[in-house]
């Protein structure tokens, strides 16, 4: 067997997607994603500034 999701392409920036994220190619691109559909859902107050990842934004 061959590694099927390797082929894969992240939709938000078009590199290839990671495994652990797919379809994206990382947390971030997972979290922009998110975000969109959040903003076009409903309103969440603050919930993204509680997340642990935040020192992850700052290499963005
Ligand atoms: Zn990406």
């Amino acid at each position: 067997m061959k590694s099927a999701n390797n082929n894969k392409k992240c939709p938000i920036c078009k590199k290839s997607a990671e495994v652990k994220f797919q379809p994206f190619c990382s947390k971030r691109c997972a979290d922009i994603d998110l975000g969109r559909w959040l903003k076009g859902s409903y309103v969440i107050p603050t919930e993204e500034a509680h997340t642990p990842e935040e020192s992850d934004e700052s290499d963005y």
